[in-house]
Order: structure tokens, then sequence, then C-alpha cells
């Protein structure tokens, strides 16, 4: 039996919205990036995977907080890193 949802997305019951639309990592180093995630346990907002740094993801890994929201205006929808799982809001 396969659950709709992971325990990750289940345990989101605010969103944490993007304060700046900058990856906080890359303007550190004057990088470029594609696209913006942010992370819904600390709230930091950080590249996507088709970004040459690949902050969001590695972010994902080493703080071990799973589950990012897109921080594209106008897409509305939660990743969750672990159980590589979707959810829209
Ligand atoms: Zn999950
Ligand atoms: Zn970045
Ligand atoms: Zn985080």
């Amino acid at each position: 039996m396969e659950d709709d949802v992971c325990k990750h997305l289940e345990a989101i019951k605010t969103l944490k919205h993007p304060k700046d639309y900058v990856c906080e990592e890359c303007i550190k180093t004057h990088d470029e990036w594609m696209h913006l995630r942010t992370c819904q346990t600390c709230g930091v907002t950080l590249c996507c995977d088709s970004s040459p740094n690949q902050h969001a993801s590695k972010h994902a890994k080493e703080a071990g907080h799973p589950v990012v929201i897109s921080a594209e205006p106008g897409e509305r929808w939660l990743w969750c890193y672990v159980d590589e799982m979707m959810a829209e809001y």
C-alpha cells in the first residue's frame, strides 16, 4: 500500500514563503541560478536542481530539511526530497 502524501508533506501546516527572490548562497559568490525553492524547515531560499550550484537539494541533504516549496511566482507546489514527492497547495 502506498500513501498519497509522505509524512514530511503532511507535517507542514503553514507555508514559509521566500523573503527575497534570490538564492542566499549564490548571491555570496555572485553565481547565477535558474529557479528558487524555499526550505519549509528553516525558511532559507536557495536554487533548484536546474541551477549550476543546486543549493536547495544540497541544503536538504546536509541540513536534513526534507521539504521545499517553489519560490517562483505563480507556482504552488511543495516537494519532498526524501520521498521525491510533490504536492500542490
Ligand atoms: Zn517525505
Ligand atoms: Zn544557489
Ligand atoms: Zn532548511
